[in-house]
């Protein structure tokens, strides 16, 4: 009979994510849920068509392993539109099982037993566990959830001579913030100066409020040279089941990146792939998509109003945090769990993005939603008791 007690977890800290704890919860409660990040409504119909397309002509087999060059030459021309940065198809695009394979292999390119990221807290989920089953340590720079602004001092004495790489996420999840030009800058400098890696996790890039831009790692030359690009098409175009994202990165880094994708996964959902390629000729697709959310955030913040939240409006993302401190002096977690249950609505507490929650009563409302679920939430968390 085989004993379990060899078995021993490579995670041993990690239990089932926050993510999915709150949706089963907010299931079982029958509570609306705003805590999971994703779209509620259907991906546009003419997507929908192009999929369907696809798969009744027969694109159901293997994709090539770096990924469909049609969807590839698509990608190359929105980035280059966007950021001025020629990624060329052959040698420096690879089509991923969403950005968390990015990510992932981001990390298993270039980390070594020991090496250490820069991540910065709080951080979504996938960042630490990625490092740490490649032998590589996370080392945290914390930022409140209502930053304002990067601290680079204290990125700057993070940096030691194991650091191998600094992991950036812009628009930001769960915080909302959108980074300026000044913060890439800054990054560029210190990667410069101590010949780091960079990975940008950029899969909210179409969604900025506020006329503000996103300022890809693509867009400033001594970034682009040293980074690991990933994106992912899930939030831009309310497909996050089909799990298709990408990474950008010179021919250099791409090759090696190339080796671990092809024996995590060989290649990608092959007819998405070529409706993605077909669906991006048409940069109206996701061009609409901050004004689309915009107007979600802005309902959701009106909704709230005179609760008692504090709130700063999210720059970007589909997320909007909210501090409690005036109302309640529970943790997140209780509260996020006694909201499910007694308000009906799930949310997610912003400590679960932080390896040492450092206290903050704050909360992450997803308003990716329809106007009325937004609406009936609004309504149902005005009547809570505090
Ligand atoms: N990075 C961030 C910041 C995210 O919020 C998410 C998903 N919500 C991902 C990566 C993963 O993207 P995908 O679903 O394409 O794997
Ligand atoms: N990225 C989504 C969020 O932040 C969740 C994705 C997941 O469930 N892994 O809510």
């Amino acid at each position: 009979m085989f004993s379990t007690s060899r078995l021993k977890s490579k995670l041993p800290h990690v239990g089932t994510t926050i993510f999915t704890k709150m949706s089963r919860l907010a299931e079982e409660q029958q509570a609306i849920n705003l805590a999971q990040g994703f779209p509620e409504f259907h991906c546009s119909p003419e997507l929908q068509k192009l999929a369907d397309k696809y798969i009744r002509s027969g694109k159901n087999q293997y994709a090539p392993m770096a990924g469909v060059m049609s969807l590839r030459e698509a990608i190359s021309k929105k980035t280059w539109e966007a950021s001025g940065h020629e990624y060329h198809p052959e040698t420096e695009i690879t089509i991923t099982s969403g950005a968390t394979e990015a990510l992932y292999v981001a990390v298993s390119t270039i980390v070594h037993p020991g090496d250490e990221i820069i991540v910065f807290e709080p951080a979504y989920d996938s960042y630490v566990p990625a490092i740490e089953l490649n032998g590589g340590v996370p080392v945290f720079v914390t930022l409140d959830p209502q930053y304002e602004s990067v601290n680079w001092a204290a990125v700057a004495s993070a940096i030691t001579e194991r650091t191998v790489a600094i992991m950036i996420n812009t628009p930001h999840n769960p915080t909302g913030n959108v980074w300026t030009e000044t913060d890439m800058r800054q990054l560029a400098a210190l990667a410069e100066q101590h010949n780091l890696y960079v990975i940008s996790d950029e899969v909210y890039e179409h969604i900025v409020f506020d006329g503000r831009r996103h300022i890809s790692a693509a867009s400033i030359p001594a970034l682009a040279e040293r980074t690991f690009l990933c994106g992912s098409f899930g939030k831009t175009f309310h497909t996050t089941g089909w799990k298709l994202g990408y990474c950008l990165a010179p021919a250099a880094l791409t090759a090696e990146f190339r080796k671990i994708h092809q024996f995590l996964v060989f290649s990608v959902v092959t007819p998405f792939q070529f409706a993605v390629a077909e669906y991006l000729n048409e940069p109206a697709h996701y061009l609409t998509l901050s004004a689309f959310y915009q107007q979600k955030r802005d309902l959701f913040l009106n909704a709230i109003e005179g609760i008692g939240f504090i709130s700063k409006p999210s720059q970007g993302t589909f997320f909007q945090n909210v501090s409690y401190e005036n109302l309640s002096d529970e943790n997140d977690v209780t509260l996020a769990e006694r909201l499910t249950k007694e308000a009906k609505v799930a949310s997610i507490p912003v400590s679960a993005f932080y390896a040492n929650p450092a206290g903050y009563q704050t909360l992450r409302f997803c308003f990716a939603k329809s106007d009325e679920t937004i609406l009936s939430a609004a309504e149902k968390l005005r009547k809570v008791v505090w």
